[in-house]
């Protein structure tokens, strides 16, 4: 333990049992010293273990966890948004890796023929099998009806914000469109 004018300023974490810094470990009002009892690496590492398993076993707090960027997202957009200019390149190959079904999705309905003047292509679903399948709206419907959409990885799909239901058939997602066309709920 360190000692610099008979205060301490460092300690042991008990985990990775390195001795820090104290600046090295969050704070914690409870304890003694003020200070978590292990470092913020380990911190960070056991929320994102926490973080990990949970998202493996728990449907509800994986959606719950989704919200909770999106709304950081929309908080932060103005630093996402400079940040983004500099990273453009890694973000957009980022993204070609992470969504690469919407990406083959796109591609495969890209030949069909839109019904009206500035129709957009809607997918309910990014499986390859269903990337074909899809609704034809207008860039103001299209708006509205992905406000209340949130993606799905796992599924390809997406679920409903207002109920949290996972939207994996084309019925539920239809039923979603009308409601949110006709404003009625
Ligand atoms: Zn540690
Ligand atoms: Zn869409």
């Amino acid at each position: 333990m360190k000692v610099l004018n008979n205060r301490a300023v460092g300690k042991i974490c008990i985990i990775c049992k390195l001795e820090k810094e104290l600046d090295d470990f969050y704070k914690n009002k409870g304890a003694k010293d003020n200070c978590h009892s292990y470092c913020k690496l380990c911190f960070k590492k056991r929320s994102s273990d926490r973080a990990k398993i949970l998202n493996r076993t728990d449907g509800k707090w994986k959606l719950d966890r989704r919200l909770r960027c999106r709304k950081y997202r929309e908080l932060n957009k103005a630093n996402i948004a400079n940040n983004n200019k500099t990273n453009r390149c890694i973000v957009s190959r980022k993204y070609a890796q992470k969504n690469n079904e919407k990406i083959i999705a796109h591609r495969l309905s890209k030949n069909l023929p839109p019904p009206f003047d500035g129709a957009q292509r809607h997918h309910w679903s990014y499986r390859r099998e269903h990337a074909k399948d899809i609704f034809w709206l207008s860039i103001k419907d299209h708006g509205s009806v992905h406000t209340y959409l949130l993606y799905d990885k796992d599924s390809m799909c997406y679920y409903r914000l207002d109920t949290g239901q996972l939207l994996d058939t084309k019925e539920k997602h239809e039923k979603l469109i009308k409601q949110v066309l006709t404003n009625s709920f």
